[in-house]
């Protein structure tokens, strides 16, 4: 599976050390670096190893939502009434089932102290909320919806609260400096501040083991020429996902396999082959995000119907949810139907992502010509706008739930947009840890002296996502993982 040796190397075959820390992490992403920080701020000396020539990883490219909640000081401020009880109810039912009960408690309990420890970091965030649908936010507010939490079926559920946490951005915005940027630039900032070493340019590669079985280095490759780092406390792996491991996709995720999306090339499952060498244990490798690529705004005031031309989702929820039942539970195939006045007004709307706006396939007078047209089963899509069409007279749409405000019938010219296989996505699923994110063996014991968070771990979800999960489990468990790793 690896095309270089990864089993664990001895310490007693290592003559010299080319660096040495209390606490090594591999990876300068989001996860990274917020062990990093958490390290040093226990006091720890803290080398981090990069791949590339810089930190950042795919968190800087994001979006920057980061989900928390419970009550942060935004969220008040915003007029949402949290619980953390809530929050862990929402969160079961939209990331199960199969999540991990014990991470998810010490996430929601410790969801507001996180939030204030990005602001000690210098994160600032501003007392405002975005309310349109989107994968992001295209100003520079800073709370947002990122998991359906105010649509069916879990609006119900519990009292609505957006949770989706942005880092406030410079106005006007520039391309470059999206929330994920500004969060990154300011984390690594921190990190610098405290002294946290950093060599660029190493690729870790394996573990090295003392005779307990203890993790006490890794072994890495700088430009072809193999190196040694000594960890004293711990080695924290942080090196993300392997979306982008052809062997790992096939075994694990077989449906986003060469999909990839919303990650980046250093995403090689690494991490995780290096640790399973060592008897690491799994978990929910098949869990992944899936997005779905059409503007937000142009879904909400259509249906989606599949390729039996029956709906299957309100059309108002989390896109990323939208993306999931596309690609898990219609066979990729998603139609967005909708007439010439929705259309108009969707391409009108605010968006952050304008570049997934789409022109229609097929425009037709009537329902019967556009169903004929893109060649659904007679009488599909005709009874499918009759029924919805019926209940949206009175704004009400009993089958899936959509909420009043975006229900009207479909009127003519009628449209479709053609948006089959139109999903991409990264995994959430890899090396099983402890909530002090502790890498365990398949015994189920710590491994000592190993440590993991972010993309390389199983985190929160256990098959479902909400935006900022992935930011907000990387950064919470990789601040625990640093901190643990400085107590040796
Ligand atoms: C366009 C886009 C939008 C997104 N929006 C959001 C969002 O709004 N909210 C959200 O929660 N998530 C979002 N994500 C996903 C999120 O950014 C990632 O899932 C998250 O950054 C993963 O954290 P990580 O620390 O595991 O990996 P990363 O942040 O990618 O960090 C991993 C680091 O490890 C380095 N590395 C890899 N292999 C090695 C090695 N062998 N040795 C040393 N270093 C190595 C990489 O170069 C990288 O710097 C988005 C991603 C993209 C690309």
């Amino acid at each position: 599976m690896s095309s270089s040796p990864i089993r664990p190397i001895s310490a007693d075959a290592v003559d010299t050390w080319d660096f040495e820390a209390d606490v090594v992490i591999a990876g300068f992403g989001i996860a990274g670096v917020s062990a990093a920080i958490g390290a040093a701020e226990s006091g720890a000396d803290v080398l981090v190893l990069e791949r590339t020539s810089g930190g950042g990883g795919a968190a800087a490219l994001s979006g920057g939502i980061v989900y928390l909640g419970g009550g942060t000081r935004v969220q008040k401020a915003c007029g949402f009434d949290d619980t953390p009880e809530n929050m862990k109810t929402f969160l079961a039912e939209a990331l199960g089932p199969g999540v991990d009960e014990d991470k998810l408690d010490v996430y929601c309990e410790g969801s507001v102290q996180h939030f204030e420890w990005l602001e000690a970091c210098g994160v600032q965030y501003k007392e405002s909320f975005w309310s349109q649908p989107g994968w992001e936010c295209p100003v520079d507010d800073s709370l947002m919806y990122s998991g359906g939490e105010n649509a069916a079926p879990f609006h119900t559920l519990v009292p609505p609260a957006p949770r989706g946490h942005l880092a406030q951005v410079p106005m006007p915005r520039n391309g470059e400096q999206g929330a994920g940027h500004v969060l990154m630039t300011t984390l690594l900032a921190k990190a610098d501040d405290l002294g946290v070493r950093v060599e660029s340019d190493i690729r870790v590669q394996r573990l090295v083991t003392d005779h307990t079985g203890r993790v006490v280095g890794v072994s890495a490759t700088r430009f072809g020429k193999e190196i040694t780092v000594r960890a004293r406390g711990g080695v924290v792996l942080a090196t993300g996902s392997f979306a982008y491991n052809d062997e790992m996709m096939q075994a694990y995720a077989p449906r986003l396999y060469k999909r990839p999306a919303a990650t980046v090339e250093e995403h090689d499952g690494r991490a995780i082959l290096m640790a399973q060498a060592l008897g690491a244990g799994l978990a929910h490798m098949d869990a992944c995000e899936v997005a779905f690529f059409c503007d937000p705004q142009l879904i909400a005031r259509g249906i989606l119907v599949n390729g039996r031309g029956q709906r299957y989702v309100p059309e108002d929820t989390y896109p990323g949810r939208i993306g999931h039942l596309t690609m898990y539970q219609n066979d990729n195939q998603a139609f967005l139907v909708l007439d010439e006045d929705a259309y108009e007004e969707g391409m009108a709307a605010p968006s952050s992502s304008p570049q997934l706006r789409r022109q229609p396939t097929w425009v037709c007078e009537s329902v019967a010509e556009l169903e004929a047209e893109m060649g659904l089963p007679e009488g599909s899509l005709t009874s499918t706008v009759e029924l919805y069409n019926r209940h949206a007279a009175d704004g009400a749409d009993p089958v899936l739930g959509k909420k009043s405000e975006w229900v009207k019938p479909i009127g003519s010219p009628i449209a479709a947009i053609d948006l089959r296989g139109m999903t991409g996505g990264f995994t959430l699923g890899g090396l099983r840890t402890s909530v002090h994110s502790e890498v365990l063996h398949v015994d189920g014991d710590p491994i000592p002296g190993l440590y993991a968070a972010g993309r390389c771990t199983s985190g929160l979800s256990a098959g479902g996502y909400c935006s900022g999960i992935s930011l907000g489990d990387g950064s919470f468990f990789g601040r625990r993982a640093g901190i643990r790793a400085a107590a040796g």
